[in-house]
């Protein structure tokens, strides 16, 4: 059970017609991100919680997953905090007032549980469900509850979904391909999630134009939901409110990621022909760039 408060829903609402054109908590679909992100300056709006600390991802599989998709997600997210790419998102901070300390995101970012679901609600995915999921696991005792984490529902590439009705009316694949967000728990207990799919039904809009055929792992959609993944946690850690209290956007509403997606800086071609910019743990990878918040421009490292 999870108990939307009708306060939260009326902020949320309000959170999304301010920004309604760039809908900010979703990686639209390529070609369809707004335009003049690049001249627009990131900002702080100070007192905004920022998930500092060690944060915790947790992924839930929705569907069919192999091993070996599962293997190439979880080698990704084990290096992701230490990698030269999350060194920009530890240039975002947290202040509770200008003045005070500020406290910069870390590095530690960890696969602290996974879980499985066997397509019980189901193809079709209303938003409304992804709660209901994650809710699910956690009175299971699957997972955890943990407020300073991002649950990932993953959903596999013949389950549709629609982003929740209290958020707006886009689906996966055709408007966007991840979104993240929060939800409170039956606990009272608000907690962030992200959702990212296997976009196998929509690889020219989800996946990068040189790794529609090819891809680093040799799955194209899973090689392709990893860059949406990452432009999902970068923003989860940096705005975890993105639908109620906004901490780090531009004055569109863009966050940080939003600012660079489906741009990859310099690439490199495997042997298989796959474009790559980025590797660890033993695999190679095409992600996207995030936004540099000192330099105010996208990177690939810092
Ligand atoms: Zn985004």
């Amino acid at each position: 059970m999870v108990s939307v408060t009708s306060i939260f829903a009326a902020v949320a609402a309000l959170a999304f017609s301010s920004a309604a054109a760039g809908r900010s908590f979703i990686a639209p679909i390529r070609g369809k991100q707004p335009s003049s992100l690049a001249s627009n300056p990131i900002h702080y709006n100070i007192g905004a919680p920022v998930l500092t600390g060690p944060v915790n991802v947790y992924l839930i599989y929705y569907g069919s997953w192999s091993s070996s998709q599962k293997s190439i997600v979880e080698t990704f997210i084990k290096g992701i905090g230490t990698s030269k790419w999350w060194n920009i998102e530890r240039k975002y901070y947290f202040q509770r007032s200008s003045g005070s300390t500020k406290t910069f995101i870390g590095n530690q970012v960890s696969l602290a549980g996974t879980a499985t679901d066997n397509y019980s609600l189901g193809t079709s995915l209303s938003g409304n469900d992804l709660p209901n999921i994650i809710q699910s696991k956690v009175d299971s005792g699957a997972l955890p509850e943990d407020t300073n984490a991002v649950y990932f529902v993953l959903t596999a590439g013949d389950v549709s979904e629609s982003i929740r009705p209290d958020l707006g009316s886009a689906s996966f694949c055709s408007d966007y391909c991840g979104y993240h967000v929060s939800t409170t728990l039956s606990s009272g207990n608000r907690v962030f999630y992200a959702m990212a799919g296997n976009p196998t039904a929509c690889l020219s809009g989800c996946a990068p134009p040189s790794n529609q055929n090819v891809s680093p792992n040799g799955d194209v959609g899973v090689d392709a939901a990893l860059s949406v993944i990452a432009h999902e946690l970068a923003e989860a850690v940096s705005d975890p409110q993105s639908d109620g209290t906004r901490a780090w956007e531009d004055n569109s509403g863009a966050e940080n990621a939003d600012k660079c997606a489906y741009t990859y800086g310099t690439t490199s071609r495997a042997s298989n022909g796959a474009s790559f910019n980025l590797g660890w743990g033993g695999r190679n990878y095409l992600i996207q760039q995030n936004w540099d918040p000192v330099k105010q421009a996208c990177a690939l490292t810092a």
